[in-house]
């Protein structure tokens, strides 16, 4: 069932820039309303996997507000409060021709300007200021807004402006963080792309649920898996379109279409955290954003030794332009239960064999290595210890605390690794 979304556009001048530059009726139809030529239709059809469309919109004008734009600016700042005039500007400008009638038949309303009033965004509506009334890019990154959609991130602490996040409007393979992604040039809509990112697809309702592979496994196992990536550009080849393992989403995106500005074809890592989308560069140091062939990302616990968290790494085996499709392998090495008791023994019979002997693991799960000869007086007076505690209640944290207190006696060289 595919929903129609009723956009109201309403293209507006004013007084001292009737005689300016602006497309006509027919561009903004097809712009919005067109098939087939890449239009704002075509995009959102398409990002949507065919849940939405714009054949519902409409477009009015132009309409001449008989005012300067100073004027009207003036009027709009007596008439709102500082904070809602986005939303001033858009609304009057249209009930200078409509009535509110004509607002509320439409889910939401964007007025296109030809002049400058000083502003661009979504409020309640979306406003286009001269500059951006052709940009498709602009216009996707609004419309995403008024579907519920925040910004994109990435994990870097660049702020694209002085009022914005870290790492905020740097996801460039999501519209989400537009005007600073890989867009390309359009002879008719000044920008184009890229498209949307797989966790927010996926947050509209959008993604197929039998195209998601969601990645589980059991507590205590390990091994590897892999599967299969389908172009996010490419819905008709049968296959995975996203990948889930815990809180990180995997996308395979093809340099085409929508995403032709892309650097080149790729996989794409996102965090989620708070419901927010964080793409995971491949090489923070120098902010490249997508993995290619053979690289390897690890999650933050991979490299450690800790036996209480899951860990994994994820590799791309292969990028296949030609069928459209990116192979990746996950590695995988999943929790043990964190013992919530109270026996400081679970931590020595708990451990990987081929540890045994040589391993002590010490608070939280960490486990420290000690290359001492001293090792089977530690292990012996940490079973004397242990039976000392097995009889009390005590928690694992302070059993941890106990025996790292033991530890430092026993062999005081080694203290400084407990910090
Ligand atoms: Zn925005």
């Amino acid at each position: 069932m595919v929903k129609s979304i009723k956009i109201g556009v309403f293209l507006c001048e004013f007084e001292d820039t009737t005689g300016n530059d602006k497309k006509n009726v027919a561009f903004y139809r097809n712009l919005f309303l067109g098939i087939g030529r890449e239009t704002l239709n075509d995009y959102w059809s398409e990002i949507s996997y065919g849940s939405v469309d714009l054949n519902g919109s409409a477009v009015n004008g132009w309409n001449l507000i008989r005012k300067t734009v100073s004027g009207f600016i003036q009027d709009v700042e007596a008439k709102y409060p500082e904070g809602q005039r986005r939303y001033g500007k858009i609304i009057q400008a249209i009930l200078n021709n409509y009535d509110q009638a004509d607002i509320d038949k439409y889910d939401f309303v964007i007025t296109v300007f030809n002049g400058n009033v000083l502003d661009a965004g979504a409020q309640g509506g979306i406003l286009a200021n001269e500059d951006v009334a052709n940009n498709h890019t602009f216009l996707s990154h609004e419309i995403g807004h008024l579907l519920g959609l925040g910004h994109s991130f990435d994990l870097s602490q660049r702020q694209a402006a002085t009022w914005s996040q870290p790492g905020e409007y740097y996801n460039k393979f999501d519209i989400m963080s537009a005007m600073n992604v890989h867009s390309k040039n359009h002879t008719d809509y000044d920008w184009v792309g890229p498209r949307l990112c797989a966790p927010f697809v996926d947050k509209l309702g959008w993604m197929p649920k039998d195209r998601i592979f969601n990645f589980e496994f059991e507590p205590s196992s390990y091994g590897t898996k892999t599967i299969k990536l389908i172009s996010m550009s490419h819905p008709e080849q049968p296959g995975i379109l996203m990948a889930k393992i815990g809180s990180y989403t995997f996308e395979f995106r093809t340099k085409e279409g929508w995403d032709s500005a892309i650097p080149e074809s790729a996989v794409l890592i996102h965090w989620i955290n708070d419901g927010k989308p964080y793409l995971i560069a491949s090489h923070s140091n120098i902010n490249d954003q997508h993995w290619t062939e053979g690289e390897i990302w690890m999650d933050s616990n991979a490299n450690k030794t800790n036996i209480f968290k899951s860990s994994f790494q994820v590799q791309v085996l292969d990028i296949d332009n030609e069928n459209y499709c990116a192979e990746i392998t996950v590695s995988y090495k999943a929790a043990k239960e964190v013992p919530i008791a109270h026996d400081p023994l679970w931590w020595l019979k708990n451990l990987p064999n081929t540890f045994k002997d040589t391993v002590l693991t010490v608070v939280s799960g960490e486990v420290e290595l000690f290359e001492n000869e001293k090792i089977k007086e530690v292990y012996q007076s940490l079973n004397n210890f242990a039976k000392l505690y097995l009889s009390k209640s005590v928690t694992a944290r302070k059993a941890d605390e106990k025996i790292l207190e033991e530890l430092k006696r026993i062999i005081p060289s080694t203290e400084s690794k407990f910090k």
